[in-house]
């Protein structure tokens, strides 16, 4: 499939990492493109002398008038729907797309797309490592690592070779949808984040699920079972779908006394035999497995990538042993589901790092979970105050300021046995760039004790 924009006007909202590779994707296909990014900062300085040393007209700092005069939008994830410049480029009539319906615009390759509130990284991860070691050439892309767009370009360009996609697409790269269609769509989970951007649960829910609005009887949808919203949805719809979970009576894969079996009843893996932590990687892992048993997949890759998958940086990742006392980084939990999947992977007793800039979520909500086993918070960073609101009453909490404070506190508090969990529940913006950024910092400190 490739589309005909050659010499068409073509706007791109956002000149971050997404924006920059439609906008190369655009330009490669002869299109006349113009980039608009609000923010002047040093990416955004970056990406403007990058484009426009190739061409590419840009402004930075402002929307002008310019953007509206075009035949259609490809919006960067970044870019909320309802803002004016949206609303009046839709009263014009201008079409307009997401990034993720713009690359799949020149693709005819085969898509697994992967979506969720958590675990979408973890399980393309999961998925990749699977199809390398098969028949197929996978290429991963989307919120991921490189864009859809990039992937796409260099695709075509013959200087990457694949045969199939595997993309992590956020909520955010939903909005926009039009004819992107997956062959595969897997449904991880649905639970309340990003309310702050997302109006309510119910447009949440809406955005997430038009992933599927495309499917034939052809195509798969892939989905968690044992999450409500999911569960309710899927039950009766029309298309095909696989249900899998942690229990018995999934289609291919079922957990019976600690033992997966497959879709003959036969065992098919030990589940002491995985290295990966956690109920909710294991579901991970098991949803992957689904979908490699949809592409004809044989039983040894897909149980050779489950047992030996370590997981991946800044997930639940271990750091060292110090004086018995185990540390764990998990700074891309940013909300408070990814905190409880954290909490339930251990069973000694807790200190948990918790902190950094809330996303409107309600902290009591982690009481029934930090009872069993949670013997001590440490909050920092700008939500430590209201955090320390919300359970200083239930657990011992220190409320610290920075993250090294939090390190150091919880270093004093730990005893033999216990784990440091930096499982923080709120975005890292308040006092770091990133997820990684904040991660690496905990690494550093945690090396230097
Ligand atoms: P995403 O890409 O959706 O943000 P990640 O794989 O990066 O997901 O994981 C984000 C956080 O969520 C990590 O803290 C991880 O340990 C946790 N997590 C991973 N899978 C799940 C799951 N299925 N349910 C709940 N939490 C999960």
């Amino acid at each position: 499939m490739s589309f005909n924009i050659a010499n068409k006007k073509i706007t791109i909202i956002g000149l971050q990492k997404s924006g920059v590779a439609a906008a190369q994707l655009a330009s490669m296909n002869g299109a006349n493109v113009f980039v608009s990014d609000l923010i002047e900062n040093e990416i955004t300085k970056k990406n403007y002398i990058k484009l426009t040393d190739n061409k590419i007209k840009c402004e930075i700092g402002k929307h002008t008038d310019r953007i509206f005069e075009s035949e259609l939008w490809v919006v960067s994830p970044g870019v909320p729907k309802n803002i004016k410049i949206i609303k009046k480029a839709q009263f014009l009539g201008i079409k307009i797309i997401g990034e993720i319906e713009f690359a799949n615009m020149f693709t005819n390759l085969p898509i697994i797309a992967v979506t969720g509130s958590n675990g979408k990284s973890t399980t393309v991860s999961i998925i990749y490592d699977i199809l390398k070691n098969s028949k197929y050439e996978p290429i991963l892309a989307g919120n991921i690592g490189i864009p859809f767009s990039s992937a796409v370009k260099e695709l075509n360009q013959k200087l990457i070779k694949g045969n199939i996609f595997i993309l992590e697409v956020s909520s955010f790269q939903l909005e926009f949808i039009d004819q992107f269609h997956p062959y595969i769509s897997l449904f991880l989970n649905i639970s309340p984040d990003h309310l702050d951007r997302h109006k309510n649960m119910a447009e949440y829910v809406r955005t997430k699920l038009s992933m599927v609005k495309n499917m034939t009887n052809d195509d798969f949808i892939i989905f968690n079972k044992e999450d409500e919203s999911l569960n309710t949805y899927f039950k009766n719809f029309s298309v095909k779908t696989i249900a899998y979970g942690l229990k018995s009576d999934n289609k291919f894969f079922s957990i019976r006394n600690s033992t997966l079996y497959d879709s003959n009843n036969e065992p098919f893996l030990e589940l002491r035999k995985i290295r990966l932590k956690g109920q909710h990687n294991l579901s991970n892992l098991i949803a992957s497995a689904t979908i490699a048993k949809i592409l004809n997949i044989d039983g040894d890759s897909i149980k050779n990538t489950m047992k030996n998958f370590e997981g991946i940086e800044h997930r639940l990742e271990f750091i060292r042993k110090f004086s018995d006392v185990i540390y764990i980084n998990d700074s891309k939990a940013t909300n408070l589901s990814s905190v409880i999947a954290a909490l339930n992977s251990f069973e000694s007793p807790i200190i948990l790092l918790l902190g950094g800039k809330n996303k409107d979520s309600n902290f009591r909500q982690l009481l029934p979970h930090t009872r069993r086993h949670v013997k001590h918070i440490v909050s920092f960073g700008e939500a430590g105050g209201e955090i320390a609101a919300a359970l200083g009453d239930a657990v011992r909490l220190k409320k610290t300021s920075s993250l090294s404070q939090a390190v150091a506190s919880a270093h004093k508090v730990a005893s033999p046995g216990d784990v440091v969990l930096m499982s923080p529940g709120c975005a890292s913006f308040d006092q770091f760039k990133s997820f990684e950024q904040r991660g690496t910092k905990f690494k550093e400190l945690v090396n230097r004790l």
